[in-house]
């Protein structure tokens, strides 16, 4: 029989933990399968880990994790991969927006495809298969940007398509700040494009730059008088300090995430378990 991890990243979700898994055992329970839930708390600060710990005292399945504090979606999804025994492993969000009545169909295309891993981009409910998995837990990035590996490392992909409900209990958790914050990481863990953006567009200034001193002075020596307006100046030391400040920055964001790497600190801490054998924490 195969055994199905769910890893479950949760951030103050106390409301919506016994319901999601009950949605998840009631989808698959047709299903001859091993069920492993792995509930991790990202440092929520209301009763997230009281609901899990009682959850995993009366279901054997339940596993659960508490990060010492709030470490982000990315990093407790992460916790959970590393602690999944199963053969394939799904990952969904706590707030029943990723609707369990498509869970029976990542399965199937995953016993069909078996070496298939099933992907959705709108997000990080995905299907990973176990061999997937393991080269997954190898990448070392402090800022690992999950949705962009997958993809990178190349393995077939299928896609489920399913409609997003709102969510069941409480507020999102991705304030725009956290959401900027993903984005950010996304672009820079994937592209140097904009270092070379700033390079290409420094030079282009320059250029520009060249030639208009090369106008002035033919101007100049063709007898012109000379005296250019005191506005183009004010404008063209605003540009120039604008996109100087830039590409000072687009280096910064580089050299940030480049100095993050190199202390390769830990991507998340585990303060307390509930429910893992010995198994889990291989
Ligand atoms: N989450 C988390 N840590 C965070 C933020 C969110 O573990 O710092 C979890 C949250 O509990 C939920 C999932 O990530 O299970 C997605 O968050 P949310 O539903 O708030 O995001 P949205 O759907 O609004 O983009
Ligand atoms: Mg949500």
């Amino acid at each position: 029989m195969a055994t199905v991890s769910i890893v479950i990243p949760c951030y103050n979700e106390e409301d919506n933990i016994i319901q999601i898994k009950e949605a998840i055992c009631e989808t698959l329970s047709g299903m001859a399968l091993d069920l492993e839930f792995i509930f991790v708390d990202d440092g929520s600060k209301d009763k997230t880990w009281e609901v899990l710990s009682h959850l995993s005292l009366a279901d054997s399945r339940v596993k659960g994790l508490k990060l010492s504090r709030n470490f982000g979606h990315q990093s407790a999804i992460l916790a959970g991969l590393h602690h999944a025994r199963g053969d394939c492993v799904i990952s969904m969000d706590c707030d029943l927006q990723h609707p369990p009545s498509v869970l029976p169909e990542f399965i199937n295309k995953f016993n069909f495809l078996s070496d298939y891993k099933i992907a959705k981009n709108a997000g990080d409910f995905r299907l990973l298969d176990r061999r997937v998995l393991d080269k997954i837990l190898q990448f070392h990035e402090t800022d690992l940007f999950l949705r962009g590996i997958v993809n990178w490392m190349g393995f077939n992909v299928a896609h489920v398509p399913y409609n997003q409900p709102p969510r069941l209990h409480g507020d999102t958790k991705y304030r725009l700040g956290k959401m900027l914050g993903l984005a950010l990481n996304g672009i820079v863990s994937f592209t140097s494009r904009p270092l070379y953006i700033a390079f290409v567009t420094g030079g282009i200034f320059i250029i520009f730059s060249l030639i208009y001193i090369i106008f002035i002075i033919a101007r100049w020596l063709m007898g012109f008088k000379i005296i250019l307006g005191w506005t183009s100046i004010i404008v063209l030391i605003l540009l120039s300090t604008g996109f100087q400040l830039l590409n000072l920055g687009v280096i910064g964001v580089y050299l940030a995430s480049l100095y993050k790497e190199t202390k390769s600190r830990p991507r998340f801490i585990i303060w307390d378990s509930v429910g893992l054998n010995n198994e889990n924490k291989k």
